[in-house]
C-alpha cells in the first residue's frame, strides 16, 4: 500500500476520499472529530502544492440531491479549522471548473448521486470515470467508509494511482494490533444502537476476544434469547434467534450481559433501575444500571487489550449517559492497549468531557473498524493493493 508520503505531488489535482459523516444539529456541526482527523492528510496535500478535491458522503440521503444532508456545513468548519473559505462544489463538472483557480475544493455529498452506492458495477463505474476525470491521484483517506464498495471508494480507486492517507495509514496500523499477536485477556465491549449492521461481526469476535461485555441496544436480542422481558426496547426480529446460536457458541461467562437497566417509557422521562430480564412491558432499557457498569468496569480493568464499539445507552441524554461515562473511565484508568470504534462513540466520549487522547487510539471507523479486526477484505483497503 503506497502511501502520499511516496508521491510527488506538488501541481497535481488530488482526489481526497475523506470521511466526514458528522452529527449535525440544526445545521452545524455537533462533533467535528473525522473532520480534524482528516486534517493532517488535507494540509500534508495543499502544503507540498497540490490541488485538492475533498469528496465525501453525509447521511443516506437516498440517492438524490437533499438539501438537508448538504456538505455545507462541513465545508465551512473544514474552512474554520484551515483557515481559509473551502468552495463546496455542487458537481464534479464544478468541481473541476473551482480546482482550476483554488487551492481545495470540497465535491458535494457524493451520496447525492444513486450511482454511488449502487449494486451495478456499471453504474457505479460512470461515476467512478467522472470523479476520476478530476485529477491525477487518489486517495484513500476516508476509513469509515472503506468497508463499502462504493464508487468514491473502490471503483475510483481502480482508475487513478493511489495512495493510502495518513488516517487510513494510521487506522490500519492501530487495527492490525488486533488481528495477531493480542495481548491477552482481550475484551471487547460492544453497544450502540446499528445493531444489524455489527451483529455479524460477534461470531468471529467470539473466536477472537476472551470476553465480550454487550451493552446498549445490542443487548436486547441477547437479553430476550435468555428469555427475559425486553418490554419496548429496541429490538429487531430475527436477531433473538441469531444471539441464541451467539450464546451457546460462547463459552460460559465469555458474553456478558447487563444485569439491570435503566427504563423508562419515553426517551423524555425519567428513568428508573429495574433488573434486564425483567423490563417493564410498556417501558424501554436506555441505559445500562449501575450494577451492570460496576461489573463492566471490573472486566475491563483485567483487560490487557481492549476493543470498544457503542455507547452503552442514549448518552445523549444526560439521565442515560451514566453506562457509557462509566466504560470510558474504566478504559481511561486501565493500561491496556485500546482501540474505541464508532462514529457515535466518539462524539460520546468528547461529549462527556474526555480527550480523545486519553484513549489508545480513537478510531474514526464503526463498521469499517469491525469489518477490519473480523479480518473481512474491505474493498476500499483492498484497490489500494499495488497492481
Ligand atoms: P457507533 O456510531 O459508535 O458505531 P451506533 O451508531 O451503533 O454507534 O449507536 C449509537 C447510538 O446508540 C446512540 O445515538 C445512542 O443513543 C444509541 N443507543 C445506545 N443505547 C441505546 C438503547 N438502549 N436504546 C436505544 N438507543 C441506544
Ligand atoms: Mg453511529
Amino acid at each position: 500500500m503506497k502511501t502520499i508520503d511516496d508521491f510527488e505531488v506538488a501541481g497535481l489535482r488530488v482526489l481526497v476520499r475523506a470521511d466526514l459523516n458528522v452529527p449535525l444539529d440544526g445545521g452545524r456541526v455537533a462533533d467535528d472529530g473525522r473532520i480534524r482527523a482528516s486534517l493532517p492528510t488535507l494540509i500534508a496535500l495543499t502544503t507540498r502544492g497540490a490541488r485538492v478535491i475533498v469528496c465525501a458522503h453525509l447521511g443516506r440521503p437516498g440517492g438524490k440531491p437533499d438539501p438537508r444532508y448538504s456538505l455545507a456545513p462541513v465545508a465551512a468548519r473544514l474552512g474554520e479549522l484551515l483557515g481559509a473559505r473551502v468552495e463546496l462544489a455542487a458537481d464534479p463538472a464544478a468541481a473541476r471548473a473551482a480546482v482550476a483557480t483554488d487551492g481545495l475544493v470540497m465535491l458535494e455529498n457524493l451520496r447525492f448521486n444513486a450511482a454511488e452506492t449502487s449494486k451495478d458495477d456499471v453504474q457505479r463505474g460512470l461515476f467512478a470515470d467522472q470523479l476520476a476525470e478530476l485529477a491525477d491521484l487518489y486517495v484513500a483517506d476516508g476509513f469509515g467508509a472503506v468497508h463499502r464498495k462504493h464508487a468514491s471508494v473502490y471503483d475510483v480507486a481502480l482508475r487513478l494511482p493511489h495512495a493510502a492517507g495518513y488516517l487510513v495509514q494510521a487506522e490500519v496500523a492501530a487495527l492490525s494490533r488486533l488481528t495477531a499477536d493480542i495481548r491477552r485477556p482481550y475484551v471487547v465491549v460492544l453497544g450502540g444502537a446499528k445493531v444489524a449492521d455489527k451483529f455479524d461481526a460477534i461470531g468471529s469476535l467470539i473466536t477472537a476476544a476472551d470476553r465480550i461485555l454487550i451493552g446498549g441496544a445490542m443487548a436486547f436480542p441477547f437479553l430476550a434469547a435468555r428469555g427475559g422481558k425486553v418490554g419496548t426496547s429496541l429490538l429487531e426480529a430475527g436477531q433473538v434467534d441469531a444471539a441464541g446460536g451467539y450464546l451457546d457458541q460462547a463459552a460460559p461467562g465469555q458474553i456478558e450481559l447487563p444485569s439491570d437497566v435503566i427504563a423508562a417509557a419515553q426517551r423524555t422521562a425519567p428513568g428508573q433501575v429495574v433488573a434486564a430480564d425483567a423490563i417493564p412491558a410498556d417501558q424501554m432499557g436506555l441505559d445500562i444500571g449501575p450494577e451492570s457498569a460496576a461489573r463492566f468496569a471490573a472486566s475491563i480493568a483485567e483487560a490487557r487489550t481492549i476493543f470498544w464499539n457503542g455507547p452503552m445507552g442514549v448518552f445523549e441524554l444526560a439521565p442515560y449517559a451514566g453506562g457509557t461515562q462509566a466504560v470510558a473511565q474504566a478504559i481511561i484508568g486501565s493500561d491496556a492497549f485500546t482501540v474505541v470504534g464508532g462514529g457515535d462513540t466518539g462524539a460520546a466520549i468528547r461529549a462527556l468531557g474526555f480527550a480523545d487522547d486519553a484513549f489508545g487510539y480513537l478510531s474514526t471507523g464503526g463498521g469499517a473498524s469491525l469489518e477490519f479486526i473480523e479480518g473481512k477484505t474491505l474493498p476500499g483497503l483492498a484497490a489500494l493493493e499495488d497492481r
